[in-house]
This record gives structure tokens, C-alpha cells and sequence, in this order.
């Protein structure tokens, strides 16, 4: 059942419209392969570039709020982990999280390789082709339920085009375990993570790096349990990277 949803998904990819995924202008030249227009890619910009309230660096910069979302503490570049745009949960600017429902819900291989190419960018200044031996990407793979409802892993899509762009391979290693609940993006801000993200490791090469990718950090306790179990499987190193983390203000707690 899984297989033929996926296979309609992605037929229904191959022949839909070409028109900006995110507001429905017509797109022509360069952008249809984007398939965003280029007022949208100019907005999803300046979203990454906003400052963060509590440091002012803008996305890419700022390590605010989530300080331990790797049990173990890798540096690339001087931090631990990478986002490259903000959530805005309570923002007048809502493209990120459009693109990010979008991608949840509809099977886009345009979208998959639009936030493939913006991260593979982000990892380059911080991991060089001469230092990528050894590392392997991997995800934090979407609910069962999820699953089952759309017919495939947004993430899991992102993360096979990103380790193409940067050769470096691409391995699933965790599965959830308790069939998990599917977050709504518009709770996902407000709720405290609770333990409904269990996952399990598969096989995990002993003494690997993983750069473990996720499409959103809201308070990190997903990332944090699935580098613990990859800790606990035997990985040297984890890495997390995220397309979006949710930005702070001094009214949200700090974790
Ligand atoms: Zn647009
Ligand atoms: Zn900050």
C-alpha cells in the first residue's frame, strides 16, 4: 500500500503544474527547476537573514536555545550543530513554514532539491570535501503514521539529493519505534516534546560520523534522542543539521 501511494505521489510530482509551489505564480526559465518564484526564494531569504533577538546573528549563525542536542559534543567550524533558516511560529512571515508543510505534505522532488542544495551550501563552509571521509548522512526518519498517510519521508528524500551534492554517503539508520505521533506544525511551538519520538538504531558502522539531518528544531528533544541512540549504537561523532530551527524570543524558555 505504502509502495503504490509513493508511486502515485510521485507520478502526480512528474506531471503537476509548474507554478510556484508557494504562492502559484507562473515560473519560467531557471526557476522552473527550483519551482519556487523568485519573489518567494527573495522572501525565504531575508526569513534566514532576520536576527535572532537574542544574539542578532541571523540563523546560520546562532546557536541560542539549544545547546545540547548532541551527546556528544562535535565541533565543525566552531559550533555543534547548523540551521540554516528560522521558524517563525508567531510570525507576520510564514514561507519557511509553508515550504516546510509543503514538503510534509506533498511529494516534491523540486522542493526536496531546493532545501538539498541550501543545506549542502550551509554544510560546505563547515565540512570541506577534505574533510567529508568518514562521515555518513542520515535522518530522523517521519511517524509510521506519517508515513503511512503520505507515502514518504520528506526528509529522507532532502537528505538522498544532499548526499549526492556532497558525496557523501547516505545511510538510514534509526526507525521509530512506537509508530510516533505526527506533529502539526502548528503546535509544534507551543508543545513541550515529550517522549511519543522513540526511536531505535539499525545497523550503525561502529566509530562513524553522522551529520543527522531534520527538517525542523523546535526544542531539540528529537534530535537529542536520536543522537543518543546513535551514541548508544556507536557513533564517534553526530553532527546535527536541520533546515529551520524555531526562533527564540525572550519569552520562550530556554532550554
Ligand atoms: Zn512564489
Ligand atoms: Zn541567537
Amino acid at each position: 500500500m505504502a509502495v503504490l501511494r509513493k508511486l502515485l505521489t510521485v507520478l502526480a510530482d512528474a506531471l503537476g503544474d509548474k507554478s510556484c509551489f508557494l504562492c502559484g505564480a507562473g515560473l519560467s526559465g531557471a526557476y522552473l527547476r527550483e519551482g519556487i518564484c523568485p519573489g518567494c526564494l527573495q522572501k525565504l531569504a531575508e526569513e534566514a537573514a532576520l536576527p535572532c533577538p537574542l544574539c542578532g546573528h541571523p540563523a546560520s549563525g546562532c546557536l541560542c536555545g539549544h545547546t545540547n542536542l548532541s551527546p556528544l559534543h562535535i565541533f565543525l567550524d566552531g559550533r555543534t550543530w547548523l540551521a540554516h533558516t528560522w521558524y517563525l511560529p508567531n510570525g507576520a512571515d510564514r514561507l519557511t513554514e509553508k515550504l516546510l508543510l509543503t514538503c510534509k505534505k506533498k511529494y516534491s522532488r523540486t522542493l526536496s532539491r531546493h532545501i538539498a542544495r541550501v543545506m549542502a551550501e550551509e554544510l560546505s563552509r563547515i565540512l570541506p570535501p577534505e574533510k567529508r571521509k568518514g562521515w555518513i548522512l542520515t535522518y530522523a526518519p517521519r511517524s509510521s503514521v506519517g508515513y503511512a498517510r503520505h507515502g514518504f519521508d520528506q526528509c529522507e528524500e532532502i537528505v538522498r539529493i544532499m548526499g549526492s551534492l556532497l558525496e557523501i554517503p547516505v545511510q538510514k539508520l534509526l526507525v521509530r519505534v512506537n509508530g510516533g505521533i505526527q506533529k502539526d506544525m502548528e503546535s509544534a511551538a507551543r508543545r513541550e516534546d515529550n517522549m511519543a519520538d522513540a526511536f531505535a538504531a539499525l545497523s550503525v558502522p561502529y566509530g562513524c560520523r553522522i551529520l543527522l539531518f531534520d527538517d525542523i528544531i523546535t526544542t531539540g528533544a528529537t534530535m537529542r534522542e536520536a543522537g543518543q541512540v546513535l551514541a548508544n549504537a556507536g557513533a564517534a561523532a553526530i553532527f546535527p543539521v536541520a533546515y529551520a530551527k524555531t526562533m527564540y524570543t525572550r519569552r520562550t524558555p530556554q532550554l
